[in-house]
């Protein structure tokens, strides 16, 4: 994977937010690494552990209270607002509740348009020409572009907001949990959708997903989040056959199996305890009051990410 051409990178990203009596809330905590062009990179993590956090500090909705967003070899942490626009073109965003994140007095052209709008692209015949066409590679129809998103299902909707975020050409979405709030009936029908607009277009995704199943099919690698941090990270089929971080293994032994045989004698790893608070977190493993392995050092260490193998990157004072 490092000969391929990287798009997106991110150092040391940290994000804080300040909470009353002077507390932080530690949203992300010092997360580094890149998607290259191309590639889905999948995110995964319980809610709460920063994973949408940092996909808006990636797509520049958040400003980074430290750390660096490189896009296309560019430095753009600290870009001001006009440049952003630029950059906003190239970025794009589809959001996890297709109920809300249209909006419910627009109609389907005007939403679809409206980054072509922004962005001053097209002259206005050609915009509606431009919408068709989105329509139809979305798997929707021109009958449409005239109607109110609560007309349509949840899966047409999320059709609709993949067709808002590409009407401007991206080249990196981030997919913020874009199957969760759908039908799993529906939920592969988008995910195919998502990777055939991928070869087509050349785009590169950063997925965010709850859960591993979700990212399977789609992912190149995937990174797995607990508490702000990225605690494993490695290509997707590793990741599936060899997870070594006891939280990635609690995490996969949780994906419902079809055959009966299988599942009655799989071992699960169901964690025990809450997950800790972002606010104000104790040294060492943040995973250590729910890891079944944790030991004297867990408390006193927080261990870093380390390659364990070729691209194969883990933090866990167990794992060498
Ligand atoms: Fe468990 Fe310790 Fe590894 Fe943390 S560092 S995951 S507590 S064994």
């Amino acid at each position: 994977m490092n000969n391929f051409e990287k798009l997106v990178e991110i150092n040391n990203i940290k994000k804080y937010f300040s909470m009353s009596r002077g507390r932080i809330l530690k949203a992300v905590d010092d997360v580094s690494f890149y998607i290259n062009k191309g590639e889905t990179l999948g995110l995964v993590g319980e809610s709460g552990c920063g994973k949408t956090t940092l996909g808006r500090v990636v797509n520049r909705i958040y400003q980074q209270t430290e750390g660096q967003v490189i896009f296309e070899g560019k430095d753009i942490s600290h870009y001001s607002k006009k440049d952003y626009k630029g950059i906003t073109r190239e970025m794009q965003m589809i959001f996890q509740d297709p109920y809300t994140s249209l909006d419910a007095r627009m109609t389907t052209g005007e939403i679809i348009a409206e980054g072509m709008v922004i962005h001053n692209l097209y002259k206005q015949k050609d915009r509606t020409n431009r919408v068709f066409e989105l329509l139809n590679l979305v798997g929707l129809n021109k009958e449409h572009i005239n109607r109110f998103p609560h007309e349509f299902s949840g899966g047409q909707r999320q059709r609709i907001g993949i067709a808002r975020a590409l009407a401007i050409e991206p080249k990196f979405i981030v997919c913020d949990e874009p199957i969760s709030a759908l039908d799993v009936s529906v939920q592969s029908q988008i995910v195919n959708l998502l990777m055939r607009l991928q070869r087509e277009f050349g785009l590169t995704y950063l997925f965010i997903a709850h859960d591993l199943s979700m990212v399977k099919h789609i992912s190149d690698r995937v990174a797995v989040m607990y508490l702000g941090s990225v605690v494993e990270l490695t290509e997707s089929n590793d990741l599936y056959k060899n997870p070594l971080h006891p939280y990635t293994q609690s995490l996969l032994s949780a994906i419902p199996i079809a055959d009966p045989i299988l599942s009655a004698n799989r071992q699960r790893m169901l964690l025990q305890g809450e997950v800790p608070s972002p606010i104000n977190t104790p040294p060492g493993c943040k995973f250590k009051n729910r890891c079944p392995h944790a030991s004297g050092d867990c408390s006193e260490e927080a261990p870093i990410l380390r390659e364990v193998s070729p691209g194969h990157f883990v933090a866990c004072h167990l794992v060498n």
